[in-house]
């Protein structure tokens, strides 16, 4: 999704904003016409991501933020194109010279999800600066990752979904780096070990450069990247969603067990679960 905001909006400078619906805009907590004049005027400077926000620098020093929540998509479409149903945030852009041309637009049906404009966005808005790079950012400290993951005395799913400790990490790929790395989630992060800790931070790395690839994972049709484009990572899951199917490298029944309000699944075999210490 960032990939094609940045080809979609960078570089271009906001001619108007229409918000319908203020719920999209709570967090910014001076309204919907201060976050309209924040922007109005303004150039886009490229797209930003860490975790599961997204920022647009403007030229103005702040940064138009988003956070999708469980159902928000930023889509850029031809101004022509019939609204949305939950369409709550219109930006045209003042290149647009006909209704063929694309805009930005923020669409959410569970309305979890919502937009601000914030102080700062180079590199970080201050606002999220407490969110940990994720293992694909260049700046990624591995050695900091390995000792802080050890230090923490927590089992090692609720360790990799601790946006403090490293982004990016969802319930779907910490259990796909999980199985990989053949470890159970409950395992106590203080008991692995360094070379543990990295193999594990090499599968992560990998089940996000190739979620990426496939533009994400969407089980149903609201994930979708800026141009109404479902992911196709679910088919290459391994453990996720897989409960009673074979697993692809032993052949065990996959198991789901509950997780924090959630699921986990896992491979009986290759992950045995920790015993009790
Ligand atoms: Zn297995």
């Amino acid at each position: 999704m960032r990939r094609g905001l940045e080809r979609g909006v960078a570089g271009r400078t906001v001619a108007e904003v229409s918000v319908s619906h203020p719920r999209a805009v709570r967090r910014h907590l001076l309204g919907a016409q201060d976050f309209s004049d924040r922007l109005a005027g303004r150039t886009v400077l490229e797209a930003r991501r860490r975790g599961k926000y997204l920022w647009l620098p403007l030229d103005s020093g702040d940064a138009l933020t988003g956070h999708l929540g469980m159902s928000g998509q930023l889509l850029v479409v031809p101004g022509s194109s019939p609204p949305q149903k939950h369409l709550h945030v219109r930006i045209r852009f003042s290149d647009a010279t006909s209704e063929q041309d694309r805009e930005l637009r923020f669409v959410d049906q569970r309305t979890f999800g919502g937009l601000l404009v914030v102080p700062g966005g180079d590199p970080v808005p201050p606002l999220l600066a407490h969110i940990a790079r994720d293992p694909l950012d260049p700046e990624f400290d591995d050695d900091r990752f390995v000792d802080a993951l050890r230090r923490r005395r927590t089992e090692l799913k609720r360790a990799l979904l601790d946006q403090t400790l490293v982004s990016g990490i969802g319930n779907i790929y910490a259990d796909e780096t999980l199985w990989r790395a053949q470890l159970h989630g409950a395992r106590p992060t203080d008991r692995l070990t360094r070379p543990a800790v990295r193999r594990l931070l090499g599968h992560a790395r990998d089940v996000l450069a190739e979620a990426v690839l496939a533009g994400g994972t969407s089980f149903d049709a609201l994930y979708v990247s800026t141009e109404g484009v479902s992911g196709l990572f679910e088919h290459s899951l391994n453990a996720y969603g897989r409960e009673g199917q074979p697993c692809s490298r032993c052949g065990a029944p996959v198991r789901r067990e509950s997780f924090m309000n959630r699921s986990s699944f896992s491979c009986p075999r290759c992950q045995p679960r920790p015993r009790a210490a």
